[in-house]
């Protein structure tokens, strides 16, 4: 469509409809106060001119009212528009039918009485009441979706205004004829303005309706409407109103006169057409920069584009087409499309394209579904197609645009064979991991047994030093066993997990109990400064991390220090990022990442107990949870752990 829509007039025209209705409103109450304080100029506008009639000033009010609330059409200021419009309707019919029926029903001196002196009647002129109905029916039907009725009364709201300004004319050069309608009766200056500026602003409200599409469309012709009517009018006006007033005063003599005005009118004409033309060929020369840079764009597309008839004829192909399929344009040019499409599926192509034509959206093939073209050669390739309608001045075609996706399939091809390659290692890991720590558990545990038994059954012998070096190898055995069952919980860690939704103070909560006494014994308070969230998470493995970084603040705390632990949490970029803080010994800077591989520790085993795999998997849940975890030096003193946890549901 090329003309505005009511969505957009509210917008664009809002303001034209407001300063017109404004205006003829103003003249409407410049009429009434006129009439009460009796005072002419007020009614006529320009002194000696007829005055508007006290009711033909309430109806402009109402119906300049009515258009001044349009802008804003909402539910109950439609009710009001409504009832104005119809009041204005009704009032002028009862006047017009007083006329026809030469009857009086009083509402001619409802408001003012007759004036006889001045031979003035209250009552609205016919030609004024029937243009006053023309405009409220109108606005009426405005507010309703009666279409019909709106295009009717678009071409006599028309009418109005053409009436209207004749007689404004008429009044400029003075001619008479123009407004007095002997035959009916005369209409006054302001009536004529104020019904102009109603009916003009009532025909905008229909955009696309009548002569008024012609200024509100969107083509380059209705620009040139909008830039020339106005001052085309005002110049051939100035025109004849001078001509008017030579021929009045005798300026010049008439042929001297005829001459000016033919002479005039034609430079009037030329500087407009200069205008005209300069427009539209700044215009032109846009269009024609525009459509060099669309050809450029096809030409240095990595895709190949090709445009084709709604026959499925090739109408054009850019360089890349040429390199992809190996024809030149000039073979390709009146080409059927199946020439670059592999035998087997031409019959499918043919349904597509008919499906193509009847949806006429832009369509992606070669996404979900492997699709294949032809090269001249004969070698298939794998293609990604995007078909687009397009509008030209042939008609409608389609632009196809192919890229080969060879590479991208066997990279994907690659990329799957690893992940499987990468699956069935990682299985095999796995249970190679089981097996080994399961088996190594045996010979310690045999070794623990004989230890056992060699206190047993030589009690005499083992004292000393020997009792020393058995109780050494006993506990190297334990250490080992704990390692090992380490190693394997490392191993199973996320295996069987299971995402839901997880509650994150009550996992703190769980946590901080489960330590209960290492908390008593330790005297550390724990504070969770910010709300935690519910998130979806895998729970069992979330409570170890927790755990493990709880754990871990009190157990590294300082010596003559009680340990303070603080716990907060906030959303950051689609994660949720937690922190758990201490003030602990702290952290060596060196070590901030060291600390996270397996089996690393930094503090001896004399000072503080551990294995160095509590860490490691803290890291391990960040990774499943696909977020990361990192340390930072406290505020003051000791350490503040970091984790992020996605927010699947973000
Ligand atoms: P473990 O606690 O068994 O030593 P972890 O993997 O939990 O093993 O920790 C690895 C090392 O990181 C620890 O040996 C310790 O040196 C350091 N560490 C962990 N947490 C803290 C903490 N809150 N304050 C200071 N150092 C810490």
């Amino acid at each position: 469509m090329g003309y505005l829509t009511m969505k957009s007039i509210h917008l664009t025209y809002k303001r034209f409809v407001i300063y017109t209705s404004s205006f003829a409103t103003l003249i409407g109450l410049s009429a009434i106060v006129g009439w009460i304080v009796k005072f002419n100029i007020l009614k006529s506008l320009l002194p000696g001119y007829m005055p508007m009639k006290f009711n033909t000033a309430i109806c402009i009010i109402f119906l300049g009212t009515a258009l001044l609330l349009k802008p804003k059409n909402n539910h109950s200021r439609r009710h009001v528009i409504k009832a104005l419009s119809l009041l204005v309707v009704a009032f002028a019919t009862l006047t017009l039918l007083q006329d026809v029926f030469n009857f009086n029903f009083g509402t001619d001196e409802l408001f003012v009485p007759e004036t006889p002196a001045e031979n003035i009647s209250g009552r609205i002129n016919p030609i004024t009441a029937l243009f006053l109905i023309i405009t409220g029916l109108a606005i009426f039907f405005n507010c309703t979706k009666k279409n019909r009725c709106k295009h009717t009364l678009q071409y006599l709201l028309h009418l109005v205004t053409i009436i209207c300004g004749i007689i404004s004319i008429g009044y400029l050069f003075n001619v008479p004829h123009f407004f007095n309608f002997t035959f009916i009766t005369t209409m006054p200056l302001s009536t004529a303005l104020a019904l102009i500026a109603l009916s003009a602003a009532t025909t905008i409200l229909n955009p696309g309706f009548g002569v008024v599409k012609l200024f509100t469309g969107k083509m380059i012709g209705n620009d040139m409407a909008r830039k020339l009517t106005i001052k085309m009018f005002l110049g051939i006006l100035l025109l004849g109103y001078l001509h008017n007033l030579d021929h009045r005063y005798n300026w010049v003599s008439p042929q001297l006169g005829s001459v000016l005005l033919t002479v005039s009118f034609m430079a009037i004409t030329l500087i407009f057409i200069w205008e005209s033309c300069t427009a539209i060929n700044k215009l032109d020369h846009k269009k024609n920069i525009a459509r060099e840079n669309f050809r450029l764009g096809v030409e240095s597309s990595p895709y190949a584009l090709i445009l084709s008839d709604a026959n499925g004829k090739i109408i054009h192909a850019n360089i890349q087409t040429e390199k992809l399929y190996g024809y030149t344009r000039q073979e390709l040019a009146g080409q059927s499309l199946q020439i670059i499409i592999p035998k087997k599926l031409h019959d499918s192509y043919n349904e597509r394209r008919q499906s193509f034509y009847v949806s006429n959206k832009v369509v992606t093939l070669g996404i979900e579904e492997d699709i294949f073209a032809v090269r001249k050669d004969g070698t298939e390739f794998p293609i990604e197609l995007i078909l687009t309608p397009v509008k030209t001045e042939e008609g409608s075609v389609v632009m196809a645009s192919v890229s080969d996706i060879s590479l991208r399939k066997q990279q994907e091809k690659i990329i799957r064979d690893q992940v499987i390659e990468l699956q069935v290692k990682n299985q095999e890991l796995e249970h190679v991991n089981y097996i080994a720590s399961h088996d190594l558990q045996e010979p310690l545990r045999t070794v623990s047994n004989y230890i056992t038994l060699l206190e047993e059954d030589y009690p005499d012998q083992i004292k000393g030093e020997i009792k020393q070096h058995l109780y050494t190898m006993q506990a190297a055995t334990n250490r080992m066993s704990l390692l090992i069952r380490s190693f394997l919980d490392y191993g199973k860690l996320g295996r069987n997990r299971k995402l839901g939704p997880t509650n994150c103070n009550d996992i703190v909560n769980d946590v901080v109990t489960d330590l209960n006494n290492l908390i008593k014994c330790s005297k550390a308070t724990i504070t969770v400064a910010t709300e935690l969230p519910v998130l979806y998470a895998y729970e069992t493995e979330l409570r170890l991390l927790f755990q493990n970084l709880i754990n871990n603040a009190i157990k590294f705390r300082k010596k003559d220090a009680t340990p303070h632990i603080t716990i907060g949490c906030k959303e950051l970029n689609g994660f949720f990022e937690f922190y758990v803080s201490d003030n602990g010994i702290g952290i060596n800077c060196k070590d901030k990442d060291v600390i996270f591989h397996i089996f690393k520790r930094v503090k001896t085993e004399e000072e503080y107990e551990g294995h160095g795999i509590g860490l490691a998997n803290c890291k391990k849940i960040a990774d499943i949870h696909g977020g990361k975890i990192w340390v930072e030096p406290g505020a003051e003193s000791g350490s503040t752990f970091k984790f992020t946890i996605l927010n699947f549901k973000a």
